[in-house]
């Protein structure tokens, strides 16, 4: 058996020789794997068993999701996390990782488009029931909460409407109703908030916005207790919306300059909205750290390193002034996301909310003539001049 393979055979397994090293990489390599190898059926059993650690498959868990996974919970000041290829994987396993045929689950009405499709369409099928509650209104949430629920789910800054919802107390009322308190807080992000600080249980991130924060990468994450998770976890194994090694990389590497990013986009947005407070074409600017905001008080006890990088502007003009403000603007790019290093704008009507009836948009005040911008880490004199001179171009078009 000393014959020599030949080259075929040799290059099959070229490259997979251990690189001995006595210095170690200063960044986490990419572990473009999908399977790791046993030495022998006993190791099976000490990983499956949990005696050993070990990595088996990357569905079920690889050195990239654990090294984000624990740079996440951390973060929140939780226990432990699951992260998944989306915010919606990280949503669906939670939902269907914690919940039952014949569960019932009280939601705020001020949630993503699409997890409202995914309550709506999906967890609705499965005998769930779902119910509504306008979450700034605490009466409303302590009625709902009268009958038992499996969790209560918010988003902490509402989207697209930027409304801030007292965690605090609804962290009590969930506690007093035996209910654990699951917040969506992709607007906040650790650096702004810690949802578990004023009493949730659960911290959902829809990763491909700040955390990440260069619109080049999908993902999303679970944080909370490790018993929680473990549910989750499973969950998202068996439904399969796991990412890539790369993705968690590239993740990761995102989350690095979070900090830097949050504060600088942050204090831009509040130069931005302040600049834009009152201008003719506006009807309603919404940002929580100006004063007049409806819940500037309550942003102010539950949001640090400023307000957040989330202004919704609604015009005055409805869908024919957005129109002008989207063709008028220079560099802000009209797209369909948030959380990105450079401002974008979105028209929730008509993308993010566009499968929601529109009675219930009404409702919500998702008007026709809102738009939702995300600002980025621009210099702050540019995007005021930008948006006022798109704003003027409202006020001299012919509409
Ligand atoms: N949560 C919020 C608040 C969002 O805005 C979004 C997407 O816009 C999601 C969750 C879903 O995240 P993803 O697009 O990564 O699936």
């Amino acid at each position: 058996m000393n014959q020599r393979p030949e080259p075929g055979t040799r290059i099959a397994h070229a490259g997979e020789e251990p690189v001995e090293s006595l210095t170690d990489p200063i960044v986490a390599p990419i572990y473009q794997t999908t399977v790791y190898g046993y030495p022998d059926v006993d190791a099976v059993d000490a990983v499956y068993e949990g005696r050993e650690s070990g990595f088996i498959y990357s569905r079920y868990g690889m050195p990239n999701h654990r090294l984000l996974e624990s740079a996440l919970a951390d973060l929140e000041g939780l226990e432990a996390g699951v992260v998944t290829a989306s915010g919606m994987s990280a949503i669906t396993a939670l939902l269907f990782g914690l919940m039952s045929t014949g569960d019932r689950i009280v939601v705020s009405n001020q949630v993503y488009g699409g997890t409202r499709n995914l309550l709506d369409r999906d967890v609705d099928r499965f005998g769930i029931e779902v119910r509504y509650v306008d979450a700034l209104d605490l009466k409303n949430v302590r009625d709902a909460l009268r009958t038992p629920a499996t969790m209560l789910y918010v988003e902490g800054i509402t989207n697209p409407t930027i409304n801030v919802l007292d965690l605090e107390a609804l962290a009590g009322i969930a506690r007093d109703a035996g209910t654990p308190l699951v917040v969506d807080s992709t607007f906040a992000t650790p650096i702004h908030c810690n949802p578990a600080e004023f009493g949730a249980d659960v911290v959902i991130q829809s990763a491909t916005k700040f955390i990440a924060g260069h619109n080049d990468v999908a993902g999303g994450a679970v944080l909370g207790p490790a018993n929680i998770i473990e549910r989750v976890r499973q969950q998202a194994i068996r439904f399969g919306g796991i990412g890539g090694p790369f993705d968690a990389w590239l993740v990761l590497r995102g989350l690095k300059t979070l900090s830097l990013r949050m504060r600088q986009s942050s204090a831009n947005a509040m130069s931005l909205a302040s600049a834009l407070d009152g201008h003719p074409a506006v009807r309603r600017i919404r940002y929580p750290g100006l004063p007049d905001h409806p819940q500037h008080t309550v942003a102010t006890r539950m949001l640090r390193n400023g307000y957040g990088s989330m202004i919704s502007i609604e015009l005055r003009g409805g869908r024919d002034a957005v129109e002008t403000v989207v063709r008028s603007l220079e560099t802000i790019r009209f797209a369909e996301t948030l959380g990105g290093l450079a401002t974008t704008v979105v028209h929730p009507a008509t993308t993010s909310h566009r499968s929601v009836d529109p009675e219930i948009r009404r409702e919500l005040e998702i008007s026709d003539g809102l738009l939702r911008f995300s600002i980025g880490i621009e210099e702050p004199q540019d995007l005021i001049r930008e948006v006022t001179s798109a704003l003027d171009q409202v006020l001299s078009s012919p509409h």
